[in-house]
């Protein structure tokens, strides 16, 4: 389906608002004001399903409803399936709620010492920033939280989480979340960033963002400046399909890791978009071209009004079967659960070890071929060889 992944193919430019000048699309602050946040706006782009239409009533009890412009512009308008559709636009399903299904489905809340740290691993940290987002996934994992459309009584407080991680040594690794991060203007960030590199046990600092993907335009040069004055920041995206992997988000990916910022790709398996090994070996293979590493891959979290989204689990792994010895080492993320209730990132992996004898293990490659290796060493058999002369250091 995406055969071509040259660059020159990437999507550019604008659909709708093509009457707005340039320098209007290419500003964040007109991409923000400019959202589309009702049922009434999204129909005046788009002709929606009656279901869709539900779905967006619904959007105003359980997460708002919000996309950019840039973003909307990747929806195929003629394909009720477009996998960027299904993202952001909100369905009728997102109101019934499965047996198995969790406001806090991975368990933070029991872990939040403050209002705005989840500190569940013993080294790192989320901190929590913000509660709003460029636009809103609709399977978010932290939907009661985020968008404040279910009244979550949360009002981010730097101070109380800086002190927090300031008095605790144990903490090396610290993940500025949210909500988006990004969505603090430079001066606020510029301040958090400054303090938390203050704090002489932190070595480790990292933002996870879907800004770059939602709305590109943020990473300015200014805000790179910031990242680089504070550097080394770290920052994990979120893309999960090729389509999102466009010229625009290609040149903000250029201007982050010309700062200095190492970057990563969280996507989440995602039912219609991109549960298929084709579809997901494209958007891995266009983010190594715009030097993100693929991350993780997550299996969608057990969040209330999701049963629409999740894929039996057997389809991650299939899909890192798919890639194992197929592409790139570099392309390949690690599968996980997030463990319901607490349980914290579980990798998943393909079993490529057939049995375990005492001598040996068998082990079956990626073409399904079988290969032996010995379980231990057995120094005491080895043949005593004369050692050669080390030739190549003589000059
Ligand atoms: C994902 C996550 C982290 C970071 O985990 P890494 O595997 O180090 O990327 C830290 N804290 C919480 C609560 C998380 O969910
Ligand atoms: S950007 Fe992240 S926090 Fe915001 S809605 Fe999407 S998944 Fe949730």
């Amino acid at each position: 389906m995406y055969p071509n992944d040259r660059r020159e193919n990437w999507f550019r430019g604008q659909g709708h608002w093509a009457d707005v000048p340039e320098e209007k699309w290419k500003s964040w602050r007109w991409q923000l004001q400019n959202r589309i946040t009702t049922a009434d706006e999204l129909e005046h782009y788009l002709e929606l399903t009656p279901d869709e239409r539900m779905g967006a009533r619904f959007s105003a009890y359980k997460l708002s409803l919000a996309i950019t412009p840039y973003f909307f512009n990747l929806i195929d308008p003629k394909d009720p399936e477009c996998p960027i559709r299904k993202q952001v636009i909100p369905r009728g399903a997102e109101s019934r709620t499965a047996p198995e299904e969790l406001l806090d489905p991975v368990g933070e809340e029991s872990t939040m010492p403050v209002d705005t740290v989840v500190h569940r691993y013993p080294d790192r940290v989320l901190f929590l920033v913000t509660d709003r987002c460029a636009a809103y996934c609709r399977y978010c994992t932290r939907s009661r939280l985020v968008s404040n459309a279910q009244d979550y009584n949360f009002h981010p407080n730097f101070e109380e989480g800086l002190r927090y991680i300031e008095e605790h040594p144990e903490i090396r690794d610290v993940l500025l979340s949210g909500g988006d991060p990004l969505l603090l203007n430079d001066v606020k960030l510029d301040y958090l960033l400054g303090r938390l590199r203050a704090i002489p046990h932190l070595e480790f600092i990292r933002i996870g963002s879907r800004i770059p993907v939602f709305l590109p335009q943020r990473i300015t040069e200014k805000f790179c400046g910031v990242l680089r004055k504070h550097g080394p920041i770290w920052m994990s995206i979120h893309a999960n399909h090729p389509k999102e992997c466009t010229q625009e988000l290609y040149e903000a990916t250029e201007r982050l890791a010309l700062a200095g910022t190492p970057i990563g790709n969280q996507s989440v398996l995602l039912k219609g978009v991109n549960d298929d090994p084709e579809v997901y070996r494209s958007l891995i293979h266009r983010l190594l071209m715009m030097r993100v590493r693929p991350y993780y891959l997550y299996q969608c979290d057990l969040i209330t009004g999701s049963a629409h989204f999740r894929t039996g689990v057997e389809k991650g792994v299939e899909i890192i079967r798919a890639l194992r010895g197929n592409t790139s080492g570099y392309a390949i993320p690690q599968f996980v659960i997030d463990g319901p209730g607490g349980g914290g990132k579980i990798p998943i992996n393909p079993d490529y070890v057939r049995e375990v004898t005492d001598e040996e293990v068998v082990l079956t490659n990626y073409e399904g071929r079988e290969f032996r290796y010995p379980r231990y060493p057995s120094p005491e058999n080895a043949a005593v060889e004369e050692p050669a002369p080390v030739e190549y250091l003589a000059d």
